[in-house]
């Protein structure tokens, strides 16, 4: 079985079509799903989904986008909504320096604000970066030991050598399959897969061969395919293993 560790469900189209969506998944094997909140408004529909879909678990975070909406007012509620059993991340939160509107001072601010509450409440972190990757390092480096996942991760060896140093897991999703993806599909293999996590990203991203197509948790297989072609091991190991990280990391029960 899969874990799907970042997912947008509460996002059109996906949210119209909700029970489809988990039924599908759960046909592929993919028994639970973190649905990720990335503003207010979002973070009250994930928290709703999650509370009346036993295999779905929300991460709640103010993304690059809404970085600007960080206050201390704003981040005692969030303090609130993260104390629910059914959370389990303080995420997604980062740097976008490509499409974000908010200036980069702000977006560290709230990156570093939304780090230290995470550590106080003991929660881990989804770390979303887009042309970003050196600030969101020298952010992070003072507060590591980090526990949490470099989402969508498409960088360098370098690069995921020195997330890793920090403590932080490495996300794949649906790039990983495109045949322009070389570079990250060399980095695959040498990562240790104790650290590596299965994302859709959905419903963005989608992987071959539906790319271009709504993006689901039920393509999960298709980016273990992937990872297990590149190192050359059985798709089964590549569930077992990943499944097994998400579970420690997020404390996600047994399959229900
Ligand atoms: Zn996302």
């Amino acid at each position: 079985m899969f874990v799907d560790t970042h997912a947008h469900l509460t996002f059109e189209p996906l949210s119209d079509v909700i029970d489809g969506v988990l039924t599908r998944a759960q046909a592929s094997k993919v028994n639970q799903i973190i649905t990720i909140g990335i503003d207010p408004a979002s973070h009250c529909q994930a928290l709703a989904l999650a509370e009346s879909q036993p295999m779905v678990y929300a991460g709640l975070g103010f993304h690059p986008y809404a970085a600007d909406k960080v206050s201390p007012a704003s981040l005692t509620l969030l303090k609130e909504q993260l104390a629910h059993p059914q959370v389990v991340a303080l995420g997604e939160i980062g740097l976008d320096y490509l499409k974000s509107p908010v200036a980069h001072d702000i977006q560290q601010q709230a990156l570093i604000a939304q780090v230290e509450l995470a550590q106080a409440l003991d929660l881990p972190i989804i770390i979303h970066n887009r042309e970003a990757i050196e600030d969101i390092l020298t952010c992070l480096q003072p507060l590591a030991p980090l526990k949490g996942v470099m989402h969508c991760f498409t960088g360098s060896q370098r690069e995921a050598e020195r997330c890793l140093a920090l403590g932080l897991h490495l996300g794949f999703n649906g790039i990983i399959t495109f045949p322009s993806a070389r570079d990250v599909q060399q980095v695959v293999p040498e990562l240790p897969l104790e650290k590596i996590l299965l994302e859709t990203d959905c419903p963005y991203l989608a992987p071959q061969p539906v790319r271009g197509q709504t993006n689901a948790p039920e393509y999960i297989p298709h980016i273990a395919t992937k990872i297990a072609e590149l190192r050359g091991i059985s798709v089964e190991e590549v569930g077992r293993q990943t499944t097994a990280n998400a579970r420690r990391l997020f404390g996600l029960g047994e399959d229900k």
